[in-house]
């Protein structure tokens, strides 16, 4: 992509409405642009994250065996009436009405709609285990929207859930979704720490939040020191149900709870060793049993012919909420170091001298071989002065940053540049072979 060509408003001051350094510098990066309160626009680079972030999503989803699927926003309240929601759910849910005066709603989360959904196409134990998902808008109305995309109203989620004939079979659907959510944040550059979290009138200690730790989280946690040290999830055979449990235990053994779950007696065991901190909720994991089923009279008939009701858990990540995550976690004070996997372009490319006939004719060559290549180059090939340049590459936080200037020109060499590293000079073929 072409600079001169793009489409990419970065603001050289810091606005004063936002308060936190992920919404300063994804706008200021010309990423996001607010249209009413929690409510973003996407613009061409932020939404390159975006996708980014729901690809990884998405490819753990699928190697954890979960199904993808499209869910309409707007639903019938009828649904939710069915489950008691509708009711119980409060102002949070935007609640709509179309010109039959029928009740509707823009859906905050999507437990009716998938368990009609699943009752619709499944009859016996057989059509069991599934785990259907998507990555979908959804609307919250947020007492306080705030930070961005950290707290939008309207935001980006993948919503799982998993439907299993028996207790066992849940927990190791649960399981499955924890280990797909490590290998998931750890691709991203994140390191996201498993806590007990708060079941609510369910009880029980299947739930957990994922949360990644940063002075501007809004949740209040705890958790042993040894949690800081990453973990490696690589062997980990997800099929292999006793297997997966006793890893999932072997982590747990490490205090981490949301201060809705704080043990007296763990946090007394962990000793010196205990940390508290801030953390942002990046996604959770929670087991509810036969809550919605039994609500919304779904069976599926057994081996033995008697109807079983099936158990469901539901998992969600914030993905528009993950990249707000990833710039607190991840920025100096020029701009934003993105993480390779999730960047929006892999290089930029910066011609210092637009009208210098040699850089011209080299830069363009650097752009079409590296484009070529299937390398994903923004190249900046505006009339503008080394330094706006150079603040533009460091603001938007791609990667590499390959400059073409007249001295360097005239040697063969240009200078290539890692975000928030180190420089080196470099033959161009050897530039060219570096980044492909
Ligand atoms: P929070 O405690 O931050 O309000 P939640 O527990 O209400 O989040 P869930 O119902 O667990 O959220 O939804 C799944 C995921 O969706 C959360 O883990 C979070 O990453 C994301 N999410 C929830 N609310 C928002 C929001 N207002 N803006 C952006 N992402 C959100
Ligand atoms: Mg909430
Ligand atoms: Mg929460
Ligand atoms: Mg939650």
């Amino acid at each position: 992509m072409r600079l001169s060509r793009y489409f990419l408003p970065v603001l050289k001051e810091t606005p004063g409405d936002a308060q936190v350094v992920s919404h300063q510098l994804m706008l200021r990066a010309g990423m996001i642009r607010q249209t009413a309160a929690g409510i973003y626009a996407w613009l061409p680079l932020g939404l390159r994250v975006l996708q980014k972030i729901a690809q990884i999503v998405r490819e753990e989803q699928d190697r954890a065996g979960a199904i993808e699927v499209m869910m309409p926003t707007i639903q019938s309240a009828e649904l939710w009436k069915q489950s008691g929601r509708y009711e119980a759910y409060g102002p949070e849910m935007l609640r709509i009405t179309d010109r039959h005066d029928r009740e509707m709603l823009f859906s905050p989360t999507a437990e009716e709609l998938f368990t009609t959904i699943f009752h619709n196409g499944a009859k016996s134990y057989r059509d069991l285990p599934r785990n259907l998902y998507q990555i979908q808008w959804k609307f919250r109305d947020e007492v306080r929207p705030r930070f961005g995309v950290l707290r939008g109203r309207e935001f980006l989620m993948k919503d799982a859930y998993s439907f299993d004939v028996d207790f066992a079979g849940a927990r190791h659907s649960y399981n499955r979704m924890f280990i797909a959510y490590m290998r998931t944040f750890a691709r991203m550059g994140l390191e996201a720490i498993p806590m007990q979290a708060d079941t609510g009138p369910i009880g029980g200690d299947l739930s957990h939040e994922f949360i990644v730790l940063a002075p501007t989280g809004e949740s209040d946690v705890f958790y042993h020191e040894n949690w800081l040290q990453p973990r490696d999830t690589a062997a980990v055979d997800a099929d292999d149900a006793a297997g997966l449990e006793a890893f999932i235990d072997g982590l747990n053994a490490d205090y981490a709870a949301t201060d809705e779950k704080r043990d007296p007696a763990a946090e007394a065991a962990a000793g010196d060793k205990l940390q508290q901190s801030k953390g942002i909720e990046v996604g959770q994991v929670f087991y509810f049993g036969d809550k919605y089923t039994k609500a919304m009279g779904v069976t599926v008939q057994g081996a033995d012919g008697t109807p079983i009701t099936p158990l469901m858990g539901s998992y969600g990540i914030g993905v528009s909420r993950l990249m707000g995550a990833i710039i607190e976690a991840r920025h100096d004070k020029d701009g934003i170091i993105w993480p390779d996997a999730v960047a929006p372009y892999k290089v930029v490319l910066i011609n210092l001298r637009v009208d210098d006939a040699a850089c011209l004719a080299a830069a363009d060559d650097l752009y079409a071989r590296l484009t070529a290549a299937g390398v994903e180059v923004l190249y900046d090939d505006r009339d503008e002065r080394g330094g706006a340049k150079f603040a533009t590459a460091d603001l938007i936080g791609v990667p590499w940053q390959l400059v073409v200037g007249p001295k360097g020109i005239a040697n063969g060499v240009v200078e290539l540049k890692r975000r928030g590293g180190d420089k080196i000079e470099i033959g161009i073929d050897a530039a060219v072979e570096r980044l492909t």
